[in-house]
């Protein structure tokens, strides 16, 4: 006989045959070297399987047992109590189901199976009221009662089989598998050769074999993720030299003096780490993080005013015309005596009025240009560009990110609304530098958050509400968020709720509607208006970023809060935390879910960003936090961002330190870097300028 080897076709391994190779090639699998990377789901560990007389009450445990009895029957408020009795050798258990009719169907006498859940001692015997079941395969227990990988099957094929398949595989070829981690950093990161992960994986003796083996293979994916982002970051600090841009202590000095504020430390570090970079040719490529209000703009401006001060022209792009022309006015401010040639590039433009700006903009005569990204990236060439600050509001992918053109590379700063969590920020951002803006500038009270539940709070919140207003305060009133329905319904809904609150709760204030589809020359105006002060309060949907600075506006109120993420709230009352008055947030929801009620507590209890976006991270996992929706953004086999954060950190340090050392470039690496670019080859390969 052949001797196997990774690509003998299983149905000529012993055991295999083709009615077996043929249900294998179901799962996709045809060579020994498939069904060697045939990862196990997990494993059951049997253990930690009891015996009846050593279970204690109310403690996760587990019983193995065979099922002898079931019955299913009518009890008191129209419920049914369905249950079943479980012969564990020495002595019976229980298992009961209330109103789940369809374990009957579940469940088959006979059957060999687990039962895990807390126990309780009822009548002389012990009763798990709403067990976890798992199945097992009686010819494969029977002989070992160990840690038994589990596997995805398919319909005719037996764990058993499959098993048994493996372990001829793995016995005759998981040594033979090429590694691709050179042995000394397989020692530094302290895991198995490749060969033995696998032998670890599939034929496991205890959780701690199989754990070690599962360490190998995630660390691996991240690592290889990880060192692609880390080859991308290299490629952006190879790019086309971008102007060193000098602040002097006169520059310096004439920019502070714009501001009618000290800065923070925070600040004054941030911009201390950008300016060392601006001075350098080679191209800035930094994200700045800080919580809302914090004060990220004001070190934007620094550093665009700062390209402008050494000669060069510098763009702000932001998300939506809202937030654009906010920065706008920020700058058209600041700049008031000021001859620093700048322009607003928006939407509302007429098709004249903008080709003339954009060909000011190419010849060079204007300086600082602020707009929607969309605009920018369309149409404008600038001559001599050195700083694009980037205001992302988590809105932007990897790819569209600087895809502005000009005739040089500029230094890029990008900025988020609110703070990531670490382990998003090193996967999405991982390419950029960070800068981290920890205070807050002084006489800032974080907003006071409650929840509303009832009729009763709500009263007594609006009475609150109304109060503040008449003496003078402006509120929010954010509209429930409609997910699926269309724009219009949306705005709709939004309207509805403006009817409503301005004939009851707020008759006798002046009340805004502010949503998605009015014109933008509309929204511009009531915004106006209310920072103006002649409206008291703004009825909103969310889809309008309410990404305005309204000092005045000290109150808010969120309709069905339970609809928004965390994240996505603690921006909304960030509005409300900006002037000199305490700011109130009311998170009105009746909703009873237990998720819904941590999310609304967190945010009761603190007002720390950074702890928010980590706890919306563990509660709603990554796709939702970015508002991508898209869980299949995150380009990993076997990790997992959130459970894996501590392995994210190790393979992050360590594809840092291997590119940054260019030991990624020695021979003994030359398979993972195969591995490495046959995975992500696109990523690592930046957009062009120009
Ligand atoms: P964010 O980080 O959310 O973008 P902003 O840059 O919009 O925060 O700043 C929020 C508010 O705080 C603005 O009104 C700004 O003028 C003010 N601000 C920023 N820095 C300081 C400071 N050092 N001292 C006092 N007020 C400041
Ligand atoms: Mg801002």
């Amino acid at each position: 006989m052949n001797p196997i080897t990774l690509q003998t076709e299983l149905q000529y391994l012993p055991g295999g045959g083709p009615r077996r190779a043929e249900l294998l090639s179901r799962l996709g699998l045809q060579t020994v070297s498939d069904l060697l990377w045939y990862l196990p789901r997990d494993v059951l560990d049997l253990t930690e399987v009891r015996t009846p007389d050593r279970l204690v009450p109310d403690e996760i445990q587990t019983v193995r047992g065979v099922v002898v009895d079931r019955d299913s029957r009518q009890i008191r408020g129209g419920r049914t109590l369905t249950a079943a009795l479980l012969d564990c050798g020495s002595d019976y258990v229980r298992g009961v189901w209330f109103n789940q009719p369809w374990m009957m169907q579940k469940l088959q006498d006979g059957q060999n199976i687990l039962f895990s859940g807390k126990p309780k001692r009822k009548q002389a015997r012990w009763e798990f009221s709403h067990p976890r079941i798992q199945y097992l395969d009686p010819e494969d227990t029977e002989s070992d009662g160990g840690v038994i990988p589990k596997y995805r099957l398919t319909e005719g094929l037996r764990l058993h089989e499959l098993r048994n398949l493996m372990r001829t595989a793995v016995d005759a070829c998981a040594e033979s598998v090429e590694e691709w981690l050179p042995d000394a950093l397989r020692e530094q990161l302290h895991v198995p050769h490749i060969g033995t992960a696998l032998h670890l994986l599939h034929l496991p003796s205890s959780r701690a074999d199989y754990e070690s083996g599962r360490r190998r293979l995630i660390l691996d994916d991240l690592l290889e993720f990880q060192l692609a982002i880390a080859l991308r970051r290299r490629a952006w600090r190879n790019r086309e030299a971008a102007p060193a841009l000098q602040a002097t202590a006169r520059i310096d000095s004439r920019i502070r003096k714009l501001f009618p504020f000290r800065f923070t430390t925070g600040q004054n570090q941030a911009i201390r780490e950008i300016a060392r970079d601006l001075s350098r040719t080679q191209p800035m490529h930094r994200l700045l993080q800080a919580d809302v209000g914090a004060g990220k703009t004001v070190v934007a401006i620094y550093s665009m005013l700062l390209s402008v001060a050494a000669g060069f022209q510098s763009v702000l792009m932001a998300p939506t015309e809202v937030l654009a022309a906010q920065h706008w006015q920020t700058l058209d401010e600041l700049l008031e005596q000021s001859r620093v040639q700048r322009l607003l590039l928006t939407g509302s433009l007429t098709a004249a009025e903008r080709n003339l700006a954009i060909d000011r903009v190419n010849r060079g005569e204007v300086q600082l240009v602020v707009g929607t990204q969309a605009l920018i990236q369309e149409d404008v060439l600038f001559p001599r560009l050195g700083v694009a600050v980037i205001d992302e509001q988590h809105k932007f992918g990897v790819e569209q990110r600087a895809r502005f053109s000009g005739a040089s590379t500029p230094h890029v700063l990008v900025m988020t609304a609110t703070p990531i969590p670490r382990s998003l920020c090193l996967t999405q951002y991982g390419d950029l530098d960070l800068t981290v803006i920890r205070d807050m500038p002084p006489g800032r009270r974080p907003a006071t958050t409650h929840r509303v539940q009832n009729r009763d709070q709500q009263q007594k919140a609006w009475e609150f509400l109304r109060k503040q207003i008449s003496a003078g305060r402006q509120a929010y009133v954010i509209c429930p968020r409609v997910e699926t329905e269309s724009a219009a319904a949306r705005d709709a809904a939004a309207e509805k709720v403006y009817d409503y609150l301005s004939r009851t709760e707020l008759s006798e204030f002046r009340v805004a509607l502010i949503h998605g589809q009015m014109p933008r020359q509309q929204r511009a105006d009531v915004m106006a208006a209310f920072r103006d002060a002649e409206t008291d309060v703004i009825i909103s949907t969310t889809v309008v970023e309410v990404g305005v600075d309204v000092p005045n506006a000290t109150l808010m109120v969120v309709l069905q809060a339970e609809r928004y993420g965390l994240a996505q709230l603690h921006q909304l009352r960030g509005r409300i935390a900006r002037g000199l008055h305490q700011g109130y947030c009311f998170l009105f929801s009746d909703s009873e879910s237990e998720e819904a009620l941590e999310r609304l507590t967190a945010l009761e209890s603190t007002s720390d960003g950074f702890e928010i976006a980590e706890k919306d991270f563990q509660l709603r996992g990554p796709g939702d936090v970015l508002g991508t929706r898209q869980h299949g953004d995150m380009p990993l086999r076997v990790a997992d961002v959130s459970r894996d954060a501590a392995l994210l950190d190790e393979a992050h340090t360590c594809a840092l330190q291997l590119i940054d050392s260019n030991s990624f470039e020695s021979p003994e690496f030359h398979r993972l870097k195969r591995r490495v670019v046959d995975r992500f080859g696109e990523m690592i390969h930046l957009p062009q300028t120009g």
